[in-house]
């Protein structure tokens, strides 16, 4: 197949100052929770979308000098040349596929606490460090002899990506995170001098760095510039219209303007909240101002939406972090007229999660993300088949739809049954929730592979249990049967089951998804702490309830503090006249009442209610496994040489740890024991000499 034609404009090249872009894929600056810990890990993931056909493809923020520094937060670092050769590495496998490499430079400023470098921050002002943590530091106000210093630091950075092979520079001025907005916005800028009052003088600080900069290494490396298009932060901010004002001033000052939103939360709003191309108003009219390039992002996974961006004169480049997460081959499928197999993000956030735990980050679509050196998964290829010939899936959630996807892209015949007459499980129950629409591609996307394939059969309307399976005579067996909410109480607050009287109406999450809705006064008591409790508060307003949230955490939904949507999960929730009652949790529940009990004094009350909704914790269910298991002295006579419990089955968690135990499984097939050892690689810091 090749390209539909009202895409070619996708594929045009474009000059970024004195390199030039292969395509108008632009993957912008982001983090994977990998870092300076996991350099190969990162080089590798950059590098496969490099063969996936990106043009230009950053790195994540990348600290440039140790006296701003944002520990414990991993990104990347290049404090001094011993750093060079781990970012040449990325350099490297950025630029094997032809895409430009660029590196982000961030100067933490008033966002950088420097707990582990324990240096006084700097920043344009004297204030308190603006971190998602508040650290209990603040910054001083950088001095006449101090910018000098940034300044030359600057430069010095610059010096080293040039010796690690970059062809790109992006100044980090957006997201509340970089120096250049600290400088231009009037909020974290109050100084009196020449940098400081007018947006002329705000404005000073970039515009000698990039000349600095691009005086150093512009004769070979393009500059741009990161801002966001609104700080959204009211007047005090660097606003809409300042931005504009600032870009109309300093037209062509970087070789191109890279726009992305407000703080982090803004631009990589989930999908729950924000829709694809979210920006589109704030960025329209800016490319007329200059006469330099412009990117701007906006969850951009339909290439008519991409096209649409170009053509109307809106966008040069098409900014992608999360949708070049969940398909690194995006651009490629565009080219080859696969527009089908695209892998399209859900916009769950899952993949922020491994930054904000500063562990590695997943993604719900692509389970190799992050995996691509640890454990050689390839986005695209499966491993070759191994010598047994089928496998039968039991359960087609989201586990088991991928593990039986990847085990026919291995070769292998494989029976996917299913009890009830949808493909999905879970997700396709909380699709259909408020703000999950976008959550139903997980299936959507397997569903079509699935079709394209000869070799799998699905069978609907087949619970099967052991006996069955026995008889069958598959060689391997994956249970993939999923989980269901408990209406004990049990969860964190209550490890066995909580008081509670039968009158009382009680209801789990399942209750609700198949459509049994209370009525009158509804309380939800949420100890899991994720999204479901929220979500679930919406749709009972939805029908007409009076919501009442308890939690025994400060926050609701406290969880999506990593997936950056908690504050708009309480702000919406709060504007929709929910009782959101924190710090609580739920000791009895009675005939027509709960009694609740503060977390801190565990002084009760009690609070009438008509109905519950708990919303704790789920059970595997597993008894198909079990009683396989309980057989196993048979498995020889049918012909079984494995039986596997994956996914909610085996241990309950979000869809993407589902997805990632189905491709596993798929992976593992008729891979030899690796006993005891590591199932992945790592890097282990070199021990110094002395
Ligand atoms: P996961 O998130 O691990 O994929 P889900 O709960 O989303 O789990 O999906 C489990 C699927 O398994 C559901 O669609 C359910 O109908 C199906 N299922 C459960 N038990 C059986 C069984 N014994 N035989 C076939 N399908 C089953
Ligand atoms: Fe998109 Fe979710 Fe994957 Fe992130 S984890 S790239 S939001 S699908």
């Amino acid at each position: 197949m090749s390209r539909d034609s009202r895409y070619d404009i996708l594929f045009e090249p474009m000059p970024i100052g004195p390199v030039t872009a292969k395509n108008r894929f632009y993957q912008v600056p982001h983090c994977n929770g990998g870092g300076y810990r996991d350099p190969s890990a990162v080089a590798e993931m950059r590098g496969i979308k490099s063969q996936g056909g990106w043009g230009v493809i950053f790195t994540e923020q990348c600290e440039m000098h140790h006296s701003s520094e944002i520990a414990p937060f991993i990104e990347l670092r290049l404090w001094d040349d011993q750093d060079i050769p781990m970012i040449a590495k990325m350099a490297d496998r950025m630029k094997e596929h032809g895409a430009l490499a660029g590196i982000q430079l961030a100067y933490s400023g008033i966002n950088g606490p420097n707990l582990y470098t324990k240096e006084v921050p700097l920043a344009p002002t004297a204030m308190p460090i603006r971190t998602f943590t508040n650290d209990p530091v603040q910054a001083r106000a950088l001095d006449k002899q101090d910018i000098k210093d940034l300044r030359r630091w600057f430069v010095n950075a610059a010096k080293r990506c040039k010796l690690a092979g970059f062809d790109l520079i992006c100044l980090y001025g957006a997201h509340g995170f970089g120096i250049f907005q600290h400088f231009l916005s009037t909020a974290t800028n109050q100084r009196c001098d020449e940098y400081g009052g007018s947006l002329e003088n705000r404005a000073r600080f970039v515009a000698e760095v990039v000349e600095d900069v691009r005086n150093a290494v512009g004769d070979t490396m393009g500059l741009t510039l990161r801002l966001s298009l609104d700080e959204m932060i009211g007047d005090l901010g660097f606003a809409n219209s300042e931005v504009r004002d600032f870009i109309e001033m300093h037209k062509d000052l970087p070789d191109l303007w890279d726009l992305a939103h407000g703080a982090w939360e803004d631009c990589s709003g989930p999908s729950r909240f924000k829709e694809e191309a979210a920006q589109f108003d704030l960025v329209t009219g800016i490319k007329a101002l200059t006469s330099k390039p412009v990117v701007g992002v906006g969850r951009f996974t339909s290439p008519d939406v991409m096209a649409r961006q170009i053509t109307s004169g809106t966008l040069d480049f098409i900014g992608c972090a999360r949708p070049s997460i969940a398909d690194p081959f995006l651009p490629k499928k565009i080219e080859e007229g696969r527009i089908d197999d695209i892998r399209e993000c859900i916009g769950c956030n899952i993949c922020i999660t491994g930054d904000m735990t500063m562990s590695i980050s997943r993604c719900t679509q692509n389970p190799t993300f992050m995996e691509e050196w640890r454990k050689g998964w390839h986005p695209e290829r499966m491993n070759d088949k191994g010598p047994s010939s089928n496998v039968l899936v039991i359960g087609a959630g989201p586990a088991g739809l991928e593990a039986a996807r990847a085990c026919a892209e291995r070769g292998y015949d494989v029976a996917l049954a299913e009890a009830g007459q949808t493909l999905g499980g879970r997700v396709t129950k909380e699709r259909a929730l408020p703000g999950l629409s976008a959550w139903g591609r997980v299936v959507d996307y397997r569903e079509y592979q699935l079709s394209q394939k000869p070799n799998v059969q699905t069978y609907f309307n087949s619970e099967l249990d052991a006996a069955q399976i026995l008889e069958f005579g598959f060689e391997h067996i994956c249970i993939a049967t999923g989980a269901h909410w408990r209406a004990d109480g049990v969860s964190r607050q209550h490890v066995t089951p909580m008081p509670i009287h039968p009158d009382m109406t009680v209801l789990t999450p399942d209750d609700l998804m198949a459509g049994r809705m209370p009525s009158g006064a509804v309380t939800i008591y949420d100890d899991d702490h994720y999204y479901m409790g929220g979500v679930l508060a919406e749709l009972l307003v939805q029908n007409g309830c009076t919501v009442t949230l308890i939690t025994p955490c400060a926050y609701v939904s406290d969880w999506t503090n990593n997936t950056l949507e908690q504050a708009e999960i309480h702000k919406r929730l709060a504007l929709m006249g929910v009782d959101i009652q924190l710090n609580r949790g739920v000791t009895a529940i009675g005939k027509d009442h709960i009694t609740t009990n503060c977390t801190y004094t565990d002084l009760t009350r009690d609070q009438h209610t008509d109905a519950v909704v708990i919303v704790a914790s789920r059970l595997e269910n597993n008894a198909v496994y079990t009683d396989l298991k309980n057989r196993q002295d048979q498995w020889a006579d049918a012909g079984i040489k494995s039986v596997k419990l994956i996914g909610d089955a085996n241990a309950p968690g979000p869809i993407a740890w589902a997805t990632y135990a189905g491709h596993r499984f798929a992976r593992e097939l008729d891979q030899p024991d690796i006993g005891d050892a590591l199932p992945f690689r790592r890097e282990i810091a070199e021990l110094a000499r002395d």
